[in-house]
């Protein structure tokens, strides 16, 4: 830590916090804690910051609402950049430009006060819009991919405007997992009445009434083609497999619950199931979820 002692001085505006817990911040719940995390007011001085921590080789890396990640639980001797200031919000007819930091929920809150439509499927899904590009979140009928027209981001310590093509968006993937940071993104809605988005926000939060509660990263892997990883879960008998704290849930297959274990457990488990699946199906499951750092 006493390596990166300067950077609070260096960078007065950023807000800085010392010894950031993972398990704080993210949703399943576990994970150790990083030197600093670091929140940047605007994306010029995020900008710096990163050319900063680039040039120093410092380590670091990008946390959203920490809904789609799994933090490793050793001490992370580095810096978790966060967007939460970067919360700007405008609506220009039908396009809404919108700060990484943004919640869904105040995305959706915006829009429907605008009058703007096409967000409703990203209701209860817990992220922040840069989040959910780079994880080019969603369900079946809509996802991020589906309503970005563009991307401020920064590469290289560059801010620099992405166009849809550039974002290379696919199955719960996009070009911002390489490392290029999310600072906002102009986001194409749809004139709509309150009465139509209130009628669509209640079928998608219907939709999702049967979700596990507690704690989880959501889905941990992605659908294979053609197929549902939860069901290949179940139907090889993995539902309650349970490491230490980390348990399948019983509910849906491809969720796991965090219990009081570790990330050690959700790793473990993680593991387990792949090897279960690959064994008994021949599918290898793709990882939706993220590990930090
Ligand atoms: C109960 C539950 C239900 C869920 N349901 C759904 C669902 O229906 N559909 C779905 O798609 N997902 C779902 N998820 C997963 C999660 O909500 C999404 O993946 C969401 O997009 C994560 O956003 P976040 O802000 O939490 O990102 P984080 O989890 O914080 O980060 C995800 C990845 O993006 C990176 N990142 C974060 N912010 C930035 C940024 N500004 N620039 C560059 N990289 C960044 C991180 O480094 C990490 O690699 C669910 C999760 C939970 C816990």
């Amino acid at each position: 830590m006493e390596q990166f002692a300067e950077l609070p001085a260096r960078f007065p505006k950023v807000v800085w916090e010392r010894g950031f817990s993972f398990s704080r911040h993210t949703t399943i719940g576990c994970g150790g804690t990083a030197s600093f995390a670091a929140s940047p007011g605007d994306t010029e001085s995020a900008a710096e910051l990163l050319v900063y921590l680039r040039k120093r080789g410092i380590p670091h890396c990008f946390l959203g609402a920490g809904a789609n990640v799994l933090p490793a639980d050793a001490p992370f001797e580095g810096v978790v950049v966060r967007f939460g200031r970067l919360n700007t919000l405008y609506a220009d007819g039908e396009t809404l430009f919108a700060g990484a930091g943004v919640t869904g929920g105040a995305l959706l809150r915006f829009a429907c006060a605008h009058g703007l439509g096409g967000f409703e499927a990203f209701t209860g899904i817990p992220m922040t819009v840069g989040g959910g590009i780079t994880m080019n979140a969603g369900v079946a009928e809509t996802h991020f991919s589906d309503v970005t027209a563009t991307v401020i981001g920064i590469e290289r310590g560059k801010i620099t405007t992405l166009s849809h093509r550039d974002c290379a968006f696919s199955e719960k993937f996009s070009i911002f997992q390489s490392g290029i940071a999310v600072t906002g993104a102009y986001l194409k809605g749809k004139a709509s009445s309150l009465c139509e988005i209130s009628r669509r926000l209640e079928t998608f939060r219907a939709k999702r009434a049967h979700l596990p509660k507690g704690r989880s990263m959501g889905c941990v892997f992605v659908n294979p083609e053609g197929d549902s990883a939860g069901r290949l879960i179940e139907r090889c008998g993995l539902k309650g497999a349970r490491v230490g704290g980390a348990v399948v849930s019983k509910e849906h297959g491809n969720f796991i619950l965090n219990e009081g274990g570790t990330s050690a457990d959700v790793s473990t488990l993680i593991a387990l199931i792949k090897r279960e699946v690959e064994r008994k199906t021949g599918i290898l499951l793709r990882e939706e979820v993220r590990r930090l750092p």
